[in-house]
């Protein structure tokens, strides 16, 4: 299909369609990883600079073990230097699985007929919720299948509905969206609504291969999905996370392809994508396997080379992949993880979905570990987890981009943050085992901050959520 901007009442140059298929294939064809080069793109990164599209080729190039471990050591070390031990939690919360579209991977397709299909009433959104807040959850991502009863005023609506929901000490703070693409003005009303992060994932970045997983309905304008960060953009709306399917084309390809939609947002709008998700294909209804599985291999590769390549932006991994594979992504810097995830449309707020049945949900997940399963293995491993939610609230935008390059930007926010809102977990949600375990990081975490002072003003907040008060933060 054409891209017409005048179409989409779109003002300039700046919106046109920026892959370049030739460009990313000689890249990879031409870029020849050898030793020194290899080190030194990895020097690059580790002095925090972003990484070109040629040496993040460099990268995806190198198969010697020797050198793949350096790029895996040198993922590690970032995380280490620059981010610290915080992870930050979230659930999806699927509100409408009716779709026009047909992608071939995905239960929810239009063709799909075995699929239960189901949009949650503002009553059942009330009972997610509330569901969610019980478990002490704090951040959500709405999902949704593209259909027109799901607009830009329907998610408008659904998110004041999710703030406004509060359930004993609970609340939802902040409200992220992964929905299809939509129009300046639908971007603006969302915008306006309060939410924080817009996803879409552009699934394959090669025009071909999108051509043939997307044959009808909507989704199958590459340049209208290509192009939407651009109208959230001009809508005002600057918090927006990107991703790519990984298995449905070439991984290389996919990950130069985000670094050039990377290189596209700075240029345009001085700013990155605030995450990153690498979602990798998983078991859906009816679905056929696509042809470019990624193995396990490749895919913890995968990650530590988007870590070095944009070493500002948040990285996303889901309970699509299995715990192991998520524990060692967390030491590459993956930064934020959901927890107690389900799938089914109504299945947080009743008995539901103890086996999950593929044709209510999208696709198959390998991580169904509770909430609190979760954290207890992120203490044990000594990760801090976060519920933090307060740059985007004290208009601190691009946070991710200030952890990484204002000096003392994590002790002075992201620690004490975390600490406070983990403390509130611990009081109002978690069982002994798992406190225990917590107040002991809590503890520790406290003394490396290495600063009196501070550290006092840090417990006497603590101190306060002890006696009652809740959503202290910095
Ligand atoms: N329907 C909207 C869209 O397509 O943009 C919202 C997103 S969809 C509900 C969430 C994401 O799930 C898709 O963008 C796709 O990357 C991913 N997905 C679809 N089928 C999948 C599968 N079988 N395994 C893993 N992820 C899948
Ligand atoms: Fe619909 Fe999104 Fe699934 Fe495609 S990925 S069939 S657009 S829900």
């Amino acid at each position: 299909m054409i891209f017409t901007p005048e179409k989409y009442k779109i003002k300039d140059e700046r919106m046109k369609p920026f892959i370049d298929v030739g460009e990313i294939e000689d890249y990879l064809k031409n870029t020849r990883p050898d030793r020194h080069r290899v080190i030194d793109v990895i020097q690059k990164s580790l002095d925090k600079n972003r990484l070109t599209m040629e040496e993040t080729a460099v990268l995806v190039n190198t198969t010697d073990p020797e050198l793949v471990e350096m790029i895996r050591e040198g993922a590690r070390e970032l995380k280490k230097k620059v981010y610290g031990n915080r992870i930050v939690l979230f659930a999806p919360l699927y509100v409408g699985n009716k779709c026009t579209n047909n992608c071939t991977y995905c239960g929810f397709r239009a063709a799909n007929k075995d699929a239960v299909r189901k949009t949650l009433t503002d009553d059942e959104i009330r009972s997610e919720i509330e569901a969610l807040q019980d478990n002490g959850q704090k951040r959500l991502v709405l999902v949704y299948g593209e259909h027109p009863e799901y607009d830009a005023d329907f998610i408008a609506r659904n998110t004041e509905l999710a703030y406004s929901i509060k359930k004993g000490n609970g609340e939802i703070r902040r409200v992220n969206i992964n929905a299809a693409p939509l129009d300046i003005e639908g971007f603006r009303k969302v915008h306006q609504a309060g939410i924080g992060t817009y996803q879409i994932f552009q699934e394959t970045y090669h025009p071909e291969a999108y051509k043939w997983y997307h044959k009808g309905g909507k989704k199958a304008n590459y340049d209208w999905r290509l192009t939407a960060f651009d109208r959230a953009q001009e809508a005002g709306l600057d918090d927006v996370g990107m991703g790519a399917l990984f298995g449905l084309y070439d991984w290389g390809f996919e990950v130069l392809a985000m670094v050039r939609h990377t290189n596209h947002l700075e240029a345009c709008y001085d700013v990155g994508p605030h995450t990153i998700s690498f979602p990798r294909i998983t078991a859906a209804s009816n679905y056929s396997r696509p042809e470019y599985m990624v193995s396990d291999e490749d895919f913890t590769k995968l990650i530590a080379i988007l870590r070095l390549a944009v070493p500002y932006t948040g990285l996303i991994l889901t309970a699509r992949e299995p715990a192991h594979i998520r524990a060692e992504a967390l030491s590459y810097g993956v930064s934020q993880i959901d927890g107690g995830t389900k799938l089914e449309l109504g299945s947080y707020s009743s008995a539901l979905n103890e086996e999950q049945d593929l044709n209510k949900e999208q696709f198959k997940i390998n991580d169904d570990r509770s909430l609190n399963d979760v954290i207890d293995e992120l203490l044990e491993k000594d990760f801090l987890p976060s519920f933090c939610t307060s740059c985007y609230r004290m208009g601190r935008t691009g946070e991710h981009f200030m952890e990484f390059s204002v000096p003392g930007f994590i002790k002075r926010f992201c620690t004490p943050n975390a600490i406070l809102t983990l403390a509130e977990y611990l009081l109002d949600y978690a069982p002994n085992d798992t406190s225990h375990k917590g107040w002991t990081l809590i503890e520790k975490e406290l003394k490396e901050l290495d600063n009196p002072s501070f550290e006092q003003e840090v417990r006497d907040r603590i101190e306060k959520i002890k006696q009652g008060e809740r959503d202290l933060y910095f």
